[in-house]
């Protein structure tokens, strides 16, 4: 019997080497590619941004290892490479501004490099993840109780996706920062409207995953909840009685990788290793 079950782990063994030791059977970058844009069509994200694919090794075939991200910063890139990655999905585009050359000189341009060195494919989803529903301004709102939740920005053909999110609540502003704390699991920075404090009840939140100033800008609430906002922006908001919760910029998105990877998991039927990034991080920390 022991024998048996040994010789049975042997073969096992040579079936699944150790450098391959995960069970994934992978799937090709173009069902992936399919895939993601079932999730969120990229048609939602908005006019400036850059999303999609945006690194295309030359000869990657067969997509095993998919590692999430919200920024793919050089740590980042290294963990890619330590865990045999062949798809980094980052959900801020690393490639923006225009390119007009690839060499060692910049952080930006030695990521691209190294992904093609190492056939490593690139995919951001950006504003259609922002604006699709049950993405990432969903997933901010959930941190709160509310109803009749509804888009800040409708998209002109589809008026339930689209930018930022607005919904009733009935929370006190300190159940409200609890609230959002416990969600993010950070530390959160507020502002206080004029006339409020920590006992006022809350009844309209506006949020926007990110950098929400320009969308949130006139929007009639109680309380906003951001990434980040500037100093007269804040002026401006608590002037017009709206308090201000900011959970610095990528923090307000980073959580939605991990409901993300259980979705996409279930989509493609586990024949991926979908990770999420451990060295991806907001830029900011609060020093107490
Ligand atoms: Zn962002």
């Amino acid at each position: 019997m022991l024998k048996s079950v040994l010789r049975t782990n042997n073969n096992l063994i040579k079936l699944f080497p150790k450098h391959n030791s995960n069970m994934a059977v992978g799937k090709s970058l173009t069902s992936i590619l399919y895939e993601l844009e079932k999730f969120a069509p990229t048609s939602l994200a908005e006019d400036w941004d850059n999303v999609g694919l945006l690194i295309e090794p030359y000869n990657k075939t067969c997509i095993k290892n998919i590692l999430l991200t919200n920024d793919l910063t050089e740590s980042v890139m290294e963990e890619a490479v330590s865990k045999n990655t062949d798809l980094i999905i980052s959900y801020h585009p690393p490639v923006f501004a225009s390119l007009k050359r690839i060499t060692q000189s910049n952080w930006k341009e030695r990521i691209v490099a190294r992904c093609l060195k190492e056939s490593i494919a690139v995919y951001s989803p950006h504003t259609s993840w922002d604006s699709v529903s049950g993405g990432v301004n969903d997933w901010l709102a959930s941190a709160l109780p509310g109803n009749n939740i509804k888009p800040i920005k409708p998209n002109p053909c589809q008026p339930d996706y689209g930018a930022g999110r607005i919904f009733d609540t009935n929370v006190t502003l300190e159940q409200a920062i609890s609230c959002v704390r416990n969600h993010i699991g950070t530390d959160v920075h507020l502002s206080l409207g004029l006339e409020h404090n920590k006992a006022t009840t809350i009844k309209k939140v506006a949020v926007c995953a990110g950098s929400g100033a320009s969308l949130l800008k006139g929007v009639e609430a109680d309380l906003y909840v951001t990434g980040e906002m500037s100093h007269h922006e804040l002026l401006d908001a608590n002037h017009k009685k709206t308090s201000v919760i900011l959970c610095n910029h990528s923090n307000s998105e980073r959580g939605f990788l991990q409901v993300f990877k259980e979705q996409f998991n279930k989509i493609l039927n586990n024949e991926c290793e979908i990770f999420v990034s451990q060295k991806d991080k907001d830029p900011l920390i609060t020093v107490k």
